[in-house]
């Protein structure tokens, strides 16, 4: 038997990893799939939803990190994630995304000698501002499986020296789940319940430190979406981290009264808003790819994106966080002038089941 700990902290990473302990449990007993969940995202919303709507098991390990700086965050998961890799010896440990349990974890795995799949590897937005830029960076380069959603991923590779052996163009487990739920998402009656109607609304999400940290950006965010919101029905699922800094800096009551502001939504509810949506802006990561299979209109407001392939041939329009541009932009979309997209290669639903058969051919 092969056994393997799965290391998933953040909301994005659970989305990814479903897919993949799935494929594993065809398995059977040739390979255990653990999950250990650090904390990092911890409460009902953002992270326990997210395990019973994707049927994730309890995780096997939970490593209780809770907040704190990157340093501390990374710390912390190292320490206690070693201790357990010294009692668990896995043959592999399989990290998603790019945040910082994805990194934290690579390093001790191998300091311990156990090999690292990273899933998602290769995205780069060539921003180093973007501590996600560099929990990629340097995941990939300890990393001895690489999967990659898309070709930039693979020319990124390339580009850095990375041996062509570790590297597999597997295609977007996020988007397997999106596949695999999609009967359960068009069954929600999230629509009703805030009484929307299909391509009537705007959705919009945020969080990146660069949107939303500071007092000057988020007043002016909260400017341009309630600008957005007088042309068109807006809502505005709130991340913590910027429902905190709203509170912090005194802008919460600034949100007009267009906007519908709730708090993070489960994964079923948000994909039923996103597929039924006239627009989405946001700056997150996923929401750019899963627009893209939906063939919805995605505004990104930051100045790159790790995800290139959504605006190349998908429906992303990356704008940038000059708001005026994004204000403009979203007229232009809300009347009409929409981009259409095809699908990037194999975000064919799949990409976890080649994920577990290269794993279970090679380890
Ligand atoms: N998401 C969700 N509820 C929300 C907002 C987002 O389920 O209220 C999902 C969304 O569908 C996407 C994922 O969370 O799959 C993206 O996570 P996030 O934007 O937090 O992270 P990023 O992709 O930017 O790293």
């Amino acid at each position: 038997m092969k056994r393997i700990i799965s290391v998933v902290g953040a909301r994005p990473n659970f989305i990814k990893i479903a897919p993949v302990h799935r494929a594993f449990q065809k398995y059977g007993k040739s390979i255990e799939h653990k999950i250990c969940h650090t904390g990092q995202h911890f409460d009902e919303k953002m992270s326990k939803i997210f395990f019973d709507e994707l049927l994730m098991p309890k995780p096997d390990f939970y490593l209780g990190l809770g907040g704190g700086s990157h340093a501390v965050q990374t710390a912390k998961i190292m320490m206690e994630f070693e201790k357990i890799l010294i009692e668990e010896k896995p043959d592999l440990v399989i990290v998603p995304g790019d945040v910082n349990s994805t990194l934290a974890a690579s390093i001790v795995a191998v300091k311990l000698h156990i090999p690292v799949a990273h899933v998602e590897s290769g995205l780069r937005s060539f921003d180093r501002r973007m501590p996600e830029e560099i929990n990629r960076i340097l995941t990939d380069e300890i990393s001895d499986y690489l999967f990659v959603t898309e070709k930039s991923g693979l020319e990124n590779l390339e580009h850095e020296g990375v041996s062509k052996n570790k590297v597999y163009f597997v295609g977007n487990v996020m988007i397997d789940s999106l596949i695999h739920f999609m009967p359960v998402i068009d069954k929600s009656n999230v629509l009703e319940e805030l009484k929307l109607r299909k391509g009537e609304y705007i959705l919009s999400t945020f969080h990146r430190p660069s949107n939303v940290d500071t007092k000057k950006d988020l007043q002016e965010l909260i400017k341009a979406i309630n600008m957005i919101a007088s042309l068109e029905k807006l809502v505005f699922p709130v991340h913590p981290r910027t429902r905190n800094n709203m509170i912090n800096f005194g802008l919460f009551d600034n949100i007009n009264e267009n906007v519908i502001l709730l708090d993070p939504i489960g994964y079923i509810e948000f994909l039923s808003l996103t597929k039924n949506a006239k627009l989405v802006i946001t700056d997150s990561g996923g929401i750019q790819e899963e627009t893209t299979f939906l063939g919805i209109q995605c505004i990104t407001v930051r100045d790159s994106t790790e995800r290139p392939v959504t605006s190349e041939i998908g429906t992303n329009h990356i704008i940038g966080t000059d708001l005026d541009k994004v204000v403009a932009s979203a007229k232009h979309i809300l009347d009409g002038n929409i981009k259409v997209g095809r699908l990037p290669d194999l975000w064919d639903g799949k990409a976890a089941e080649r994920i577990a058969e290269l794993i279970y051919k090679s380890i």
